[in-house]
């Protein structure tokens, strides 16, 4: 087993431990926001409800920010407000609705979690962070403590990014925050931390705490309920951490929860020191060409060709304009040449790549992909006989688009 880590990053004093939680919980009761699915899970007597609205909220507000999920939770909550009722949805009503909010495998995966609950648990939530990782798809490690704390008042702790920041401050850990070895750590000290009887408030209050007072830049230490414990804090206004008996085992190499010897403390950073990162890898660079072929509706109103992604990869499921992914460094020329040979398969009919019309270029960032859509139009004559041998492919008006599980970057570009 790996030695013990320094005191200066544990929680070792019980009296210390109950203070904390004493002094975070008093400020959540005070300051915490009033989000929806809180609400719900702080009056709903079933406890099975009340875990679907966390675990909803839960895969929502991963990589989201809070104000971009409410209106899509409250969509969601009144459309499905049961595990049952989500169970029997489509994956295309799922897509839907999920339209704009990204990662689109989390609406996805949520529903094919709430089928196998509903059909081969017997409708019964696995009620244990345990169980939930291990029996739901798509529930982590981090949803799964989220769920079992704040529903099942599991006294499981939570580590997510707001968690992270908060712990590696409080404790001054300044080695890499993303690798497995701290985050281990960080693991265990949220489940030493976390208050007995009031799990899932306390859990909801750390986040709540690096969400709204511990945040990324410009930390509000004067207004933080936990100041007194915070080994950064200290570092800061006294220029070296709490003496500890043990102290002189960090920061001078080896310790494997102090920022690396090679980047040591950097005093115009003050607390903002921790959490570290490694340097993140570049985004990889892509191009795609699409094109908005379209034609006159029966009302005269034009409409668009949007054809389905396949169902597994980047945006699946999803619909987009044909588009074609282009190897790098292709002549504008050559591009055309490519894009009309795909959009023959479509059309059913030759496309001249001189008819192609350039509109611009879109640049949509995914998480790891930098992506330029090369964006054209093909106004067509005549109608267009739809091949049902290849992938769904539907016309839409532009209203129609917007209502159907079309990607962000697909919006931009239209
Ligand atoms: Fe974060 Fe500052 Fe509070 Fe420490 S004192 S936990 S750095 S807000």
């Amino acid at each position: 087993a790996p030695a013990p880590p320094p005191a200066q990053h544990l929680f070792s004093d019980p009296a210390e431990v109950e203070a904390l939680r004493g002094n975070l919980l008093a400020w959540y009761d005070k300051c915490k926001r009033d989000l929806p699915w809180r609400t719900l899970a702080a009056t709903e007597p079933d406890a099975d409800r009340r875990a679907y609205a966390v675990w909803v909220s839960e895969i929502m507000l991963q990589q989201t920010q809070v104000a971009t999920v409410i209106d899509y939770y409250n969509r969601w909550m009144q459309k499905w407000p049961t595990l049952q009722a989500l169970a029997q949805a489509s994956l295309e009503e799922v897509n839907e609705l999920w339209a704009g909010l990204g990662y689109y495998s989390r609406g996805k995966r949520l529903q094919e979690a709430a089928r196998k609950v509903v059909s081969e648990l017997a409708s019964r939530m696995p009620r244990t962070a345990e169980d939930l990782q291990k029996l739901l798809p798509g529930v982590g490690r981090y949803t799964a403590g989220a769920i079992a704390s704040i529903s099942y008042g599991q006294a499981t702790g939570v580590v997510d990014g707001n968690v992270i920041r908060v712990l590696c401050r409080l404790r001054c850990v300044g080695a890499d925050s993303s690798s497995p070895a701290v985050i281990d750590r960080l693991w265990d000290m949220a489940n030493a931390l976390v208050d007995r009887s009031r799990p899932g408030d306390f859990n909801q209050a750390l986040m709540e705490l690096g969400a709204t007072v511990c945040v990324p830049k410009a930390p509000l230490c004067g207004e933080c309920p936990v100041k007194q414990h915070c080994q950064a804090r200290r570092r800061k206004l006294f220029g070296k951490p709490v003496p500890v008996p043990d102290v002189e085992d960090c920061g001078v190499g080896g310790c494997p929860l102090c920022p690396p010897a090679t980047e040591p403390w950097d005093s115009s950073l003050g607390v903002t020191n921790f959490p570290r990162k490694a340097a993140k890898k570049q985004p990889r660079v892509a191009r795609t060409a699409t094109c908005m072929l379209e034609r006159r509706g029966c009302h005269g109103a034009p409409e668009y060709l949007i054809v389905q992604r396949p169902s597994s990869g980047l945006l699946a499921g999803l619909w987009e304009f044909p588009s074609l992914p282009l190897a790098q460094g292709l002549q504008e020329e050559k591009q055309r040449e490519v894009l009309a040979d795909h959009l023959r398969a479509w059309t059913g009919q030759p496309v001249a790549a001189g008819g192609l019309r350039f509109i611009g270029e879109v640049v949509h960032i995914f998480s790891h992909i930098h992506q330029t859509y090369v964006v054209y139009s093909l106004p067509l004559d005549g109608d267009v006989i739809l091949d049902p041998a290849l992938s769904p492919s539907r016309w839409v008006t532009e209203e129609e688009f917007h209502a159907a599980a079309v990607s962000t970057a697909m919006k931009k570009v239209l």
